[in-house]
């Protein structure tokens, strides 16, 4: 799976954000690099039980403890401590943390402690360290060192070609949830005999298939995918046990960071290299002394079973290592006790865990503000408007981050600091208007709006793909240049491209009947919201992601609604809509376009001008992002249940309990003020769903939180004019059941049904005499399709013959 899920990428990181690691103390950070630091140096600013952590010896060692005691800090310390005082070789040492970016962070901190013999140490991440071990030794398992690693895009690519070279039914077997299939077998380190092995019925056996020929093919193109890579080292060192010994001679100290993230096949190799071993050693020398290892996690944060992660690789390493040594921590230097009493009592509903008392001498601090906001702009408002007074009470912006649940809403909070001027970032994520989906989405709009947009038209020319190849484009731009015609032009004569296969004819011809009936929508005024769902429907880019067991493409679906959603309150109120700025737009005239649409979009999405000007940037990520950091100020937003808990997780009791640890992750960011909010009302999809507060906010203590608002101080629910405003629609009146479900695919029904509604669609006939608005007069060549659907061709003479959707082409019988 680790190809598909966003691994946390944490370059864009806030400088002045804490990152993962040691970063607490300004006091080391001038220590000049080449003298040689003294124990009492290397044990500075460390409370007992951390010391004792980072000078233990011998018996593998486990340190379990809550966010912000200092588990990150001590792992740090332990490897200046193993090369400074107990002479350990840096190329002995092996550190494994949770991204590149808190690798190379961790390394630079033990440079400044240690110097630059630090350099030569593998920090890395399991990934990388497997890529290094494989590039030396994947010889041996039949590949070159030349071995290329699949991405996500390769990998389904490839799963596609197996799945017609099975002659599978495309309609059962897919390449998404093939490939998530594949994935957690690698993640228990199955390979495809065993696998086949374990099948009990036609469908498992026909996916053991496809899972042997991926993995055939995989080799000989001589490539890995992500899983190979922890799975193939772990087969390695099964296999050749020279190789392991030799590795084991060679890292004498394994440590590894957020230890409760780690899956069956990355476990299977930290026990590889550290377990004592049983058997005689293949040369039959004297055995190796198992390497030294050291885990620091915290069970109450994993996030991320769904990537295999197996939190019980921690409650059982006192069974798996017998000899361990488990050291706790308990102080928490990051928050205040507010902010600790706060997590503590969220994290404690789930079950099954060990009870421990986080506690902070850094004194009550502030309590928690909370805010029952009416809408998603509301709170975006909310938030602004309370960083602002942060600033002018002397925080600076750098110091705040903002969290949410899912990508697609950092959307709203985006909007607001553009218009305010306040520069930000998205950490771990593209900005909303720079994702691909958006982008493709908005390329479809801007060439139906514009045919001659060739880069738009392109963009979306073989998205989702139809069949139309690179050299099929090549025909059609011969055409372009030889008879002098824009590529659109060239498009609807296709016929008369040199050159053309035939099948990438049909295809073009399908493509270009799709835009002229889209066009045709267009022509008519349709909204653009409902403009864009009817691309994203009719050009199958929605149930192509849809259809898709890739997490990634679940989060693209996400984003689209999100994006209708913009485009829904843009046709609903231009004025109060994204971004508006309420001096430009006269209330009250013409109902705004599809061009008017994309111009704001084009407006907001062109935020290059925003300056950066490090102290004055606001962080924004979604909470798995945020694993590791911490900063003064966090708000945490969209607690609704649906939303967080996600509506995955409402009926699910071991995934709600993984997202009550995101919520005790989320919690455990705050160093000094902590915000809560939730909307009462969000849009998604266009269509305004009615959430119910988070049960999270349920389980806070009462005392510890000072509503500024609260649902009682709303009053849209309560007063009919406001429920039946425009801005809603009279739709997602709440409901009483409390906790409803948001279903993606109930709001864009709801939005369907709020489409502008069809107008009568004149019955034609072959011959018929019409006019157009703006083709003028026209003759019906033929007739498709029945009722909503239907497609006349008409010819307008010079114009040529137009296909058009009736519903919508302004077009009378004469
Ligand atoms: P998480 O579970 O969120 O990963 P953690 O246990 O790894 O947290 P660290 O990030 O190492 O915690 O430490 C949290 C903060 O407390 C950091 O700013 C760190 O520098 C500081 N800190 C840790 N130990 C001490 C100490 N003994 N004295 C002062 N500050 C400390
Ligand atoms: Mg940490």
């Amino acid at each position: 799976m680790s190809s598909q899920i966003p691994l946390p990428d944490l370059d864009r990181l806030s400088r002045t954000a804490r990152g993962p690691g040691d970063g607490g103390d300004g006091d080391e950070g001038e220590r000049p690099a080449r003298r040689g630091p003294t124990p009492e140096e290397l044990l500075a600013g460390l409370n007992e039980p951390q010391r004792a952590a980072v000078v233990h010896e011998g018996a593998p060692l486990l340190v379990v403890a809550g966010a912000g005691s200092g588990k990150t800090r001590v792992l740090t310390r332990r490897i200046a401590w193993l090369v400074s005082e107990r002479k350990a070789h840096p190329g002995s040492i092996l550190a494994i943390t949770f991204t590149n970016k808190a690798a190379a962070e961790m390394k630079e901190r033990v440079e400044e402690l240690v110097g630059r013999r630090a350099r030569i140490m593998w920090v890395s991440t399991f990934h990388s360290a497997c890529v290094r071990i494989l590039r030396k030794e994947v010889d041996k398992l039949g590949l070159t060192s030349s071995f290329s690693i699949y991405d996500a895009a390769d990998q389904k690519r490839l799963m596609q070609l197996v799945i017609g070279e099975l002659d599978l039914d495309t309609k059962r077997y897919q390449p998404g949830p093939l490939l998530h299939w594949v994935s957690s077998h690698k993640n228990e380190l199955r390979d495809p005999e065993e696998v086949a092995g374990l099948s009990s019925n036609k469908l498992e056996e026909s996916y053991a298939a496809a899972y042997t020929l991926y993995q055939r093919r995989l080799r000989e193109a001589n490539a890995l995918d992500f899983d190979d890579l922890i799975m193939s080292t772990v087969h390695l060192f099964q296999q050749f046990p020279d190789v392991l010994e030799t590795y084991r001679r060679r890292f004498r100290h394994v440590l590894v960071d957020e230890y409760q993230d780690t899956n069956h096949a990355q476990y299977a190799l930290i026990h590889q290299l550290c377990a004592a071993q049983l058997e005689e050693t293949a040369s039959g020398g004297e055995r190796v002394e198992p390497a030294e290892l050291m885990v620091v996690g915290d069970a109450d944060q994993s996030i991320y079973a769904f990537r295999g992660a197996n939190i019980r690789n921690i409650l059982d390493f006192e069974q798996d290592f017998p000899d361990a040594t488990s050291i706790l921590l308990e102080q928490n230097y990051r928050s205040t006790q507010t902010i600790l009493n706060a997590a503590n009592a969220v994290i404690g509903n789930n079950k099954g865990r060990k009870e421990k008392r986080l506690w902070s001498e850094a004194g009550d601090g502030e309590r928690i503000v909370g805010y029952v906001a009416d809408d998603q702009h509301d709170e975006a408002r909310f938030v602004s408007d309370e960083i602002d007074a942060l600033v002018d009470r002397g925080h600076k912006a750098a110091d705040v981050a903002v969290f949410y649940r899912t990508n697609a809403q950092s959307r709203v909070f985006e909007e607001v600091f553009i218009r305010t001027g306040q520069p930000y970032r998205v950490v771990g994520g593209v900005r909303f208007y720079e994702r691909r989906e958006v982008r493709d989405a908005l390329a479809y709009l801007r060439m139906l709006v514009n045919p001659a947009d060739q880069v738009s038209l392109r963009r979306v020319l073989n998205t989702p793909k139809r069949g139309i190849g690179d050299r099929a484009v090549a025909c059609v731009q011969a055409l372009a240049e030889r008879d002098g015609l824009t590529f659109w032009e060239a498009l609807r004569r296709a016929e008369d491209a040199p050159g053309l296969a035939t099948r990438s004819l049909t295809a073009i011809r399908g493509f270009v009947a799709l835009v002229e009936e889209l066009q045709s929508m267009v022509s008519a005024g349709e909204r653009a919201d409902v403009v864009l769902e009817t691309v994203l429907e009719r050009s199958g880019y929605l149930a192509e992601l849809e259809a898709s067991d890739d997490p990634q493409d679940a989060t693209r679906v996400e984003n689209l609604g999100e994006l209708v959603a913009v485009a829904r309150e843009f046709s609903d109120d231009p004025v109060s809509g994204p971004s508006a700025d309420p001096t430009d737009v006269d209330a009250g005239t013409l109902a705004p376009s599809l061009s008017d649409f994309l111009e704001r979009v084009a407006l907001v999405a062109d935020t290059d001008q925003i300056p950066d000007d490090g102290d004055g940037v606001v962080t924004l990520m979604t909470l798995h992002t945020a694993k590791g950091l911490e900063f003064p100020v966090v708000f945490l937003t969209g607690l609704e249940d649906g939303v967080f808990p996600h509506s995955r997780a409402l009926g699910d009791q071991p995934e709600l309990e993984e997202e009550r640890r995101l919520a005790y992750v989320g919690l455990t960011r705050a160093r000094e003020r902590l915000y809560i909010s939730r909307a009462v009302v969000r849009s998604a999809w266009g269509a305004p769903t009615h959430n119910p507060g988070s049960r999270f906010l349920d389980e806070l203590p009462v005392d510890l939180v000072d509503w500024r608002r609260t649902e009682a101080a709303q009053t849209s629910w309560g007063r009919p004019d406001l429920a039946s405003s425009s801005r809603y629609g009279g739709v997602g009146q709440p409901t009483d059941a409390g906790r409803r479900n948001f279903s993606a695919a109930a709001a864009r029904a709801d939005a369907r049904a709020k489409a502008k509604p069809s107008r009568e669609i004149p019955s034609l006939e072959p011959g018929d005499r019409v006019t157009h608005d703006s083709f003028g007069l026209g003759t019906v060549v033929a007739l498709e399709g029945s009722g909503d659907k239907s497609v006349a061709s008409i010819d307008f003479g010079s114009d040529g013959v137009k296909r058009l959707l009736l519903r919508y082409a302004p077009v009378e019988k004469l």
